[in-house]
């Protein structure tokens, strides 16, 4: 059987990568500084899209905070919220990411649970992403009543900095094992009760930055999550992924299990891995690390039902 040369869906992708981060707070919720405050945060760090995502409880009145005042001809927002509604398998609110929300979006429904919740998002057009799974020991089995969600965050910025419980690998790996298509998001949730912004973002590709456009290329998983270090280019070839990025200490290909191949040396720009073995296991995605140990993911790719 001839097999076929996975693609990955950003680097195959026309257009540009654009800087976002995609999990924010604002005064409008629980964060410390205004709507408009925030937008000019991420817009002087070089930013070039924030979603500012309140949380979406009665107590702030169901806020979908109005960004768009905030759009100049260099940085766009994207509307959304962090929804909440019962319950996890540990009996905790369900924290659900929607980026993409029509500002009239309908507050909680009585009875309504936080699935039927992130569906109803899904239909509103949103990109939704299960949020700081480590944060708050969300499971597998949590995240299967889930079905529509399109990315886990592998890293939450602000998890980490007061919890060190910022990862979200785990459960991303699982998913992926279990045959579910799922991207791999980070984000600072920055609330700036401490320094929590700049140590997680997503770099989008899209041919415009716009929120259309940015909010199709999510959907479509065309991009890569980030600590800081960048991917140039993610070739795949019949046997070999050839990457090519920012200086890494390590560069890896990832797959089902244990399955992986390596390379770990200083300053690597440029590294050839052989992946056949990863094939049988469906999946494999792209890791890098830099020397001060700060990630890169790339979203999967698939293999569908090839024999082994
Ligand atoms: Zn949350
Ligand atoms: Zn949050």
């Amino acid at each position: 059987m001839e097999r076929m040369t996975p693609q990955d869906p950003a680097f195959a992708a026309p257009g540009r990568f654009w800087k976002g981060n995609i999990h924010t707070h604002s005064n409008a919720s629980d964060g410390m500084r205004t709507p408009e405050a925030v937008c000019a945060t991420y817009r002087e760090a070089g930013y070039d899209f924030l979603a500012l995502t309140d949380h979406f409880l009665a107590k702030y009145g169901f806020p979908i905070v109005d960004t768009r005042p905030f759009r100049t001809a260099a940085f766009t927002t994207i509307l959304g919220a962090e929804l909440h509604a019962p319950a996890t398998a540990l009996g905790e609110m369900w924290h659900i990411l929607a980026v993409g929300l029509p500002p009239d979006f309908a507050p909680l429904q009585p009875g309504e649970s936080g699935p039927a919740l992130a569906a109803r998002a899904i239909a509103a057009g949103a990109f939704v992403a299960i949020p700081h799974p480590g944060w708050y020991a969300l499971t597998a089995e949590d995240a299967a009543t889930l079905p529509g969600a399109h990315a886990v965050e592998v890293y939450n910025h602000t998890s980490q900095l007061r919890t060190e419980r910022g990862d979200g690998v785990y459960l991303a790996d699982q998913l992926l094992a279990g045959g579910r298509r799922i991207g791999l998001i980070a984000v600072d949730d920055a609330h700036f009760a401490c320094m929590d912004a700049f140590g997680g973002w997503v770099m989008v590709k899209a041919e415009a930055n716009a929120p259309e456009a940015l909010l199709e290329a999510l959907k479509a998983g065309r991009y890569y999550a980030t600590q800081g270090p960048l991917f140039h280019a993610i070739a795949w070839g019949a046997e070999e992924v050839e990457i090519t990025c920012t200086p890494a200490a390590s560069v890896m290909v990832l797959g089902r299990g244990s399955r992986a191949a390596q390379s770990v040396a200083p300053g690597q720009t440029r590294v050839r891995l052989p992946y056949a073995a990863l094939r049988p296991g469906g999946f494999a995605r792209i890791v890098i690390a830099d020397a001060a140990g700060r990630r890169a993911w790339s979203n999967p790719v698939t293999f569908g039902s090839e024999s082994p």
